[in-house]
C-alpha cells in the first residue's frame, strides 16, 4: 500500500483493487445475479498492517461523533466484522467484541459481557441494507449498552442505509446487480465468471 492515500475514496479504491478485494469485470454472484464488480473485504483485511491502518482511519472518522464520551468497546457481527472491530478497538484503546447467530438470533457469546449503559461503537466490513448492523445494535442494547455510532469500511448503500444511529464509512462503493435477463454485460456478449476463479493467493 506504499504511496496510497487511504484517507481518500480514490486511494481506498486503489488499495482495494491492489489487494484483490475489489474485482471488476462480469461476475456471477452467489445470489445468481450478475455484477460488474465483486467485493471481498476479507482480502483487504488479510494483510495485518493494512487492517490496522484501515481501523485507525475509521476510528478517526468516528471520533467526531462521540462528543465527550469514550467508548469502551467496539462490537461487530461475525465473521466479516471481527477484524474490523478488533482494529478499530486497537485504535481507540478499548475492547473488540463480536456477535454471532445462535438459533437465528444475533447474540454475544464466548463470555463477552457489557456493563449497564456501557458506551460502545458498532462496526461492519460492508453495509448494504444495514440489516445485520441493526441486529447487532439490538443485541447490545438488550444487554443495556449505549450505541454511540456505527462505522463500516464500505458503504454499498449510497449513504441510504438507515441504522437509526449516526454512522460513517471509509469507502462509498456502488456494486450494481442485474438479473441474468437484464444484465447489460451479457447483452454485450460477455460471459459472467465466478469470483475467485482467477484470483490466486
Ligand atoms: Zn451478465
Amino acid at each position: 500500500m506504499s504511496g496510497i492515500d487511504i484517507q481518500t475514496n480514490t486511494g481506498l479504491l486503489d488499495l482495494f483493487r491492489e489487494q484483490g478485494a475489489l474485482l471488476e469485470g462480469h461476475f456471477l454472484l452467489s445470489s445468481g445475479l450478475h455484477s460488474p464488480r465483486y467485493l471481498q473485504c476479507a482480502r483487504v483485511l488479510m494483510d495485518p498492517a493494512v487492517a490496522t491502518a484501515l481501523g485507525a482511519v475509521l476510528a478517526d472518522r468516528l471520533r467526531p461523533l462521540l462528543g465527550e464520551v469514550t467508548p469502551t468497546a467496539v462490537v461487530a457481527p461475525a465473521v466479516g466484522g471481527v477484524l474490523v472491530a478488533h482494529e478499530v478497538a486497537r485504535a481507540l484503546g478499548c475492547r473488540g467484541l463480536f456477535t454471532e447467530r445462535q438459533d437465528g438470533r444475533m447474540t454475544l457469546r464466548r463470555g463477552f459481557a457489557l456493563a449497564e449503559a456501557e458506551p460502545l461503537i458498532v462496526v461492519e466490513d460492508v453495509i448494504t441494507t444495514g440489516g445485520s448492523t441493526r441486529e447487532v445494535i439490538e443485541a447490545v442494547r438488550a444487554r443495556g449498552a449505549r450505541v454511540l455510532a456505527v462505522g463500516s469500511l464500505v458503504d454499498r448503500s449510497g449513504g441510504a442505509a438507515d441504522v437509526g444511529v449516526t454512522r460513517r464509512s471509509l469507502l462509498e462503493l456502488e456494486v450494481p446487480t442485474y438479473s441474468p435477463e437484464a444484465c447489460p454485460l451479457c447483452a454485450d456478449g460477455s460471459k459472467p465468471e465466478k469470483p475467485g476463479s482467477r484470483t490466486s493467493r
